[in-house]
């Protein structure tokens, strides 16, 4: 099994510290963003310690393909309205295209975007329109759109969203498709029937196509259309059903990511890890954290 966690990238050891940080967690797999998710400020990729950290990376073990690149949420390329945001979107995620070639990752995941007022079809020809114009030095790298839970006017809670992209986007080899459970669970789908999904999932997008997952309970109810993501056992998903994906044979090559919450100001993700790599669920995990 391929797992981690997301981590951060700071000062002053940023992708060697990275790496570092999903080895305290006894991870084989790491996700990360290039810089603050909020902004689009980014350091230059020279200054960043990636020839150490894909030192460290071989020493251990962790394959390039399993480092995901993250990019920033203020990307949205649905944005019909506002000229400068989908202009900023497009020629951010192109810069962002350049650093995962630097990292000498391929996997970048990425918001489809929130179509505002405009309607889901006329977001989804601008994402498309943006997507054409941010693509057209791709090189190796795959764009991995992540399912959403259909918060506000989010595009990408159905697996048809996925599909026009993949029928209408230029370079559509490099659509991919990042599946998060805690959005599935809250855009409507039963997580307790998985092979269903990845047969629908199959039958509208491909398979083939799944190179990411982010694995993490919800806080709220199936179809709540929130997005707040809840630790592994903890919340309306439950650990029964999210051990049964992580363990599920048909996706036993794609890399799965924990976006949980830190408890207590500490990270859950060396215990959660362990929990999915033992199938056994740690009642005792939240307080474990609040008492550390
Ligand atoms: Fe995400
Ligand atoms: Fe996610
Ligand atoms: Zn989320």
């Amino acid at each position: 099994m391929k797992i981690g966690s997301h981590v951060s990238m700071s000062a002053p050891k940023y992708v060697l510290g990275a790496v570092e940080e999903a080895l305290s967690y006894n991870a084989n797999a790491l996700m990360l963003y290039t810089g603050a998710p909020q902004n689009t400020k980014r350091k230059p990729m020279n200054q960043l310690k990636i020839k150490e950290a894909l030192e460290l990376m071989e020493e251990n073990g962790i394959e390039k393909s399993s480092i995901i690149v993250h990019a920033p949420y203020i990307i949205n390329l649905a944005n019909c309205f506002k000229t400068e945001t989908f202009e900023l979107g497009v020629d951010f995620l192109k810069q962002e295209i350049e650093r995962v070639k630097e990292l000498e990752a391929t996997i970048l995941v990425l918001h489809p975007g929130s179509h505002v007022k405009a309607g889901e079809e006329k977001g989804l020809e601008k994402i498309v329109e943006g997507l054409n114009l941010a693509m057209e030095n791709i090189g190796d790298v795959q764009i991995a759109i992540e399912t959403m839970a259909g918060k506000g006017s989010e595009i990408g809670y159905d697996f048809h969203h996925i599909r026009y992209l993949i029928d209408h986007v230029k370079y559509s080899d490099h659509i991919k498709v990042c599946m998060d459970t805690c959005h599935l669970h809250d855009a409507g789908f039963d997580l307790t029937d998985f092979d269903a999904i990845l047969d629908s999932f199959d039958e509208i997008v491909g398979l083939d196509r799944l190179v990411c997952m982010h694995i993490n309970d919800s806080k709220n109810v199936r179809g709540a259309r929130k997005d707040r993501h809840a630790n592994i056992g903890f919340g309306e998903i439950g650990f029964d059903v999210l051990n049964q994906i992580v363990h599920n044979n048909r996706v036993k090559d794609v890399v799965k990511i924990l976006e949980t919450p830190f408890v207590n100001g500490h990270a859950p993700y060396k215990y959660e890890i362990e929990m999915f790599r033992k199938s056994t669920f740690d009642p005792t995990l939240v307080e474990k954290l609040e008492n550390l």
